[in-house]
Formats: C-alpha cells, structure tokens, sequence
C-alpha cells in the first residue's frame, strides 16, 4: 500500500491537510495521526470494516478492544447508555485531555471496537489537530497507538513511519508528542472508579476531583489464571528488542549496581546500554547511554521513554538497564511501562 506522509504544523495547521485526511477517514481508510500523548492509527469507529484494518495494520489481537476519540462532549450521548455523575465532573475538569474513560457502550458502536465488552472506551484528545480531523470527520475515531503492537508507541513521526508505511493510507507528521505515555484509563461504570491504566493524567490529580480510586489489581503482576478487566493488560507491551532490566532503589546504589553490571557484560561481550538521568549521566563510562531528562521533571521523562527505548535498539544493544524513577505523579505512569517493557525484570538493590 502507498503510504502519504504529510507534514503538518501544530500552531499553524493547515486546513486543508486536515480535510483531506478526514476524507480518507470517512471514504474507510487508515490515518495515523498526532495526539498529545502518542501517535494514534485511526478510522472511522462506526465502520466495521475500516476498524478491522487498524487491527490488521497494526498486528493487535482481536481481543484487545480500542478507545474511541470525539472531538466535543456533545458526541458522547449517542455512544454510550448513560453517563454517571463522576464522569461529568472528570470530564469538566480533564477533557479535552489525556483521560480514558469507560462507559456502558449503547448500540450504535460495533463490537469489534469493544472486543465484544458491553463498556466502550472514551477520550477527547486537546491536540489541535487531533481535534480538527475528528471534527471534519464528523464521526468519532476508533484508534490505539501508532506502532506494531508489542512496541514502544510511537511518540515521533520518525518512529511512527518506520513501523508503519505501507501499512496505512495516510501519515500526519507533525514531529513529537507532548505527554509521551498513553491516556490513563479509568473504569467509571463500577463506584468507586478503577484505575486500569495510569497514564497522562496522574492519580492524584484524578483523587482530588473523584475522590477515592482503586487500582486495578492487573497493574501488579496478573497470575496465569487471572482474567484481566482491561484486556489490554494482559499483552507484552512496549518492549524493545532488546532485553530491559529495570534498576530500583536509592539511587547512589543503583547507580554502584548498574555499573556492576556493566563491568560484567562487558566482560561476557554482551553490548549493554544504559537510559540513565541528568544527574547520574557522569556516573557511568559506557559508549551507548541516553538521558531520560531530568529527576526532578518526571514529565519530560515520560516524554522521552519511548523514543529512547526505540532509539537503544537502533544502535543495536542486547541489553539496556533503566534507571527506576520515584511513581509519584506521572512517574507511576513511567514505572508501569518499564515493568511491562522488561517484562517485570526489576532489579532491587
Ligand atoms: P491503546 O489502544 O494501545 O491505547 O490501548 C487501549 C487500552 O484501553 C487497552 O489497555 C485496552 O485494554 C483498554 N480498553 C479499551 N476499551 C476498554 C474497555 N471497554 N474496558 C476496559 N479496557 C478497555
Ligand atoms: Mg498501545
């Protein structure tokens, strides 16, 4: 498939690029586009066939259902049967934004959306041009993120296009995403809510409006015979090729251990990375080390993660070792994605 990439500015979007790929999106076909967490694959969620591509395009199990992207609250009613009191003051305070939240879906959204749930999964994006393609559009956008599935999600149109021309009609290049981890996803059709993903909205922002959240038990590890509520849990999920080993603890000590390991790879000739901080950078002497920013600016590393777990596999490395970082605020979002992307290989020291 001919894949067109098009370049599009964020602060001076040009409306024409956006019709267009909104007639590519109405006509059933597959545009990936920008939104401030990741890149997402988008069609047009009410159309059964072009959903199905995005699932083909990207590699996702059928099982893994896809959230729903609207571009005003008004577009909400027709897609689910009721909306509970909680969800009009989350949405007030966190729409348009990086929240997910999961209704009771009413008939018109087609089950392959929903991997066959009776919840469907809902976000309102604030990038503007994510916004304006939903809007011409005129219907809402069933989309994950824009990788093959089991990868880091793609977070810079570089990435994103490496993964997946070819596979898609049309690619909205507009460089790098501002938040860098997925939507936090938040199950409001059971009281008090559940928290299934943390993401760009952090928990203790969500507290101070719903009041009390339950983690879902799936975030920890899930035993064999465990049925996750949030499918998507259950996947290996934004691994790069190579191994990931997550180092956690006072950092003077992980900073000694990752060295430690490193005299010892080095040692067995296996080619070791390391994604470290903008304080500990001096710590180490090692060819193939990237900053994830700085420690006390959790945002900007969540904002880098992916792009360097990505950019760690393009100089070839076997392993990488991260630096854990404190899960307060969005650095429990950051947390989550290292358990996943090593496979819950964490290191105590
Ligand atoms: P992605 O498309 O990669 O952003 O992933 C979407 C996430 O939302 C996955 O973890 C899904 O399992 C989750 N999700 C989507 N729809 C539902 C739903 N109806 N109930 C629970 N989780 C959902
Ligand atoms: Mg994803």
């Amino acid at each position: 498939m001919e894949t067109e990439i098009i370049k599009i500015d964020r602060k001076n979007i040009d409306i024409e690029k956006i019709k267009y790929a909104a007639g590519v999106i109405n006509s059933g076909g597959i545009v990936v586009f920008p939104t401030e967490t990741v890149y997402g694959l988008g069609a047009n969620g009410l159309n059964e066939e072009a959903v199905r591509k995005v699932f083909i395009a990207k590699g996702r199990p059928q099982d893994n259902p896809l959230i729903l992207h609207i571009s005003h609250k008004d577009e909400l009613s027709r897609l689910v049967k009721k909306i509970p009191p909680d969800a009009h003051k989350l949405m007030t305070e966190f729409w348009p934004g990086p929240l997910t939240l999961i209704f009771e879906k009413s008939g018109i959204v087609p089950k392959v959306i929903t991997a066959g749930l009776d919840t469907v999964a809902i976000r309102m994006p604030r990038d503007p041009i994510a916004n304006m393609l939903i809007r011409e559009s005129r219907v809402p956008i069933a989309a994950p993120s824009a990788n093959i599935s089991g990868k880091p999600s793609g977070t810079d149109a570089r990435h994103v296009i490496e993964d997946l021309k070819g596979k898609v009609d049309v690619i909205l290049d507009a460089g790098d995403s501002e938040v860098g981890l997925e939507s936090t996803v938040l199950d409001i059709t059971v009281q008090p809510p559940v928290l299934l993903r943390p993401g760009g909205v952090t928990i203790e922002a969500l507290e101070r409006v719903a009041g009390r959240i339950i983690i879902d038990k799936a975030m920890g590890k899930l035993s064999s015979n465990e049925i996750p509520r949030s499918p998507g849990m259950k996947y290996r999920h934004y691994s790069p090729d190579a191994d990931v080993y997550v180092i956690n603890g006072e950092l003077d000590k992980v900073v000694s251990k990752i060295n430690e390991i490193l005299a010892v790879n080095n040692g067995k000739g296996i080619k070791t990375g390391v994604l470290a901080t903008d304080q500990t950078m001096c710590k180490y002497v090692v060819e193939n080390i990237l900053s994830m920013g700085d420690r006390n600016c959790p945002e900007t590393i969540a904002r880098n993660l992916f792009r360097l777990l990505r950019e760690m596999d393009e100089r070839h490395v076997d392993v990488i070792l991260v630096e854990a970082v404190d899960s307060k605020g969005i650095g429990f979002a950051v947390m989550n994605r290292l358990k996943k992307a090593s496979g819950q290989k964490i290191v105590n020291v």
